[in-house]
Order: structure tokens, then C-alpha cells, then sequence
């Protein structure tokens, strides 16, 4: 495929240490700007303690992906890292679910299916976050 790159850069406050945020429209209005019509998006986070995934964004199972992470790395259980910066568990958070997504761009439209949102994971916040989204294609 003979790639044609548009990229932007968001920014998104998070407002307390664990958070999910819908940046759904965020992707798709940089996608419509584009004027892409085939290919795929990127969505990055240049950061080592939040993360991006799609899934369903329902205030009861936001506050189950939460609580999951919560119970799997639970935050000051005796991480090495927090010594030095107490924020361990939300590197491995970050680590674990990923720092970026792909979904495929079809017809100037991402695809998804309906229960499949895109998310910000917030673990250490509240902060200033980016989000890099690159749409690629023809
Ligand atoms: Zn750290």
C-alpha cells in the first residue's frame, strides 16, 4: 500500500490515579481530518503508566477494569520501584496492557465493533496526558 501519514497530538487531564477516559471521538475526528479513507490508526501514549485499549465504557465495568487492576498489582505491595517513585504497580499496568492500539480505518471510518470504545487507562494520575494518533493509509 502506498501510505499517505497524518498524525495529531492530544492532550487529555486525568483527574484522579485511576481513571479510564473514552477518547473514542478524538481517534475518529482525527481519522474524518485526515481524509484517509483506507488504512489504519495508530493511537499511542508516550507514557510508561497509562495505557490504551478498546473495550466496552460503562461506568460498571470501568469500575471493574479498575478494580482488577487494582486486585492483580495492587498499588505499595512491596514493588522494588516504589522506593523511588511509588507508582510501580501503574508501570506494570502500562506494561501489561499496552501503550498503543491499531484498528483499521475502512471507508473513511474506523472499525469497531459496538461495544468496543477506545480508552485511556490511567494509573498514576491525576496528569497531563498525550495521546498520539497517526492515521495511515490512502
Ligand atoms: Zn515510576
Amino acid at each position: 500500500m502506498n501510505c499517505r501519514a497524518y498524525s495529531r497530538t492530544h492532550s487529555v487531564e486525568t483527574r484522579s490515579r485511576f481513571e479510564v477516559v473514552r477518547i473514542t471521538e478524538m481517534v475518529e475526528s482525527v481519522v474524518r481530518e485526515s481524509g484517509i479513507r483506507e488504512g489504519y490508526v495508530l493511537v499511542f501514549v508516550p507514557h510508561a503508566t497509562a495505557a490504551v485499549a478498546t473495550n466496552e465504557y460503562e461506568p460498571r465495568i470501568v469500575e471493574d477494569y479498575i478494580s482488577w487492576v487494582r486486585r492483580v498489582i495492587p498499588p505499595g505491595a512491596g514493588w522494588r520501584h516504589d522506593e523511588i517513585d511509588d507508582n510501580a504497580h501503574a508501570h506494570i499496568a502500562s506494561l501489561l496492557i499496552g501503550q498503543s492500539r491499531i484498528l483499521p480505518v475502512s471507508e473513511g471510518r474506523v472499525l469497531r465493533g459496538t461495544w468496543q470504545e477506545i480508552l485511556l487507562l490511567e494509573f498514576d494520575g491525576p496528569r497531563r496526558r498525550s495521546v498520539v494518533i497517526q492515521v495511515c493509509g490512502t
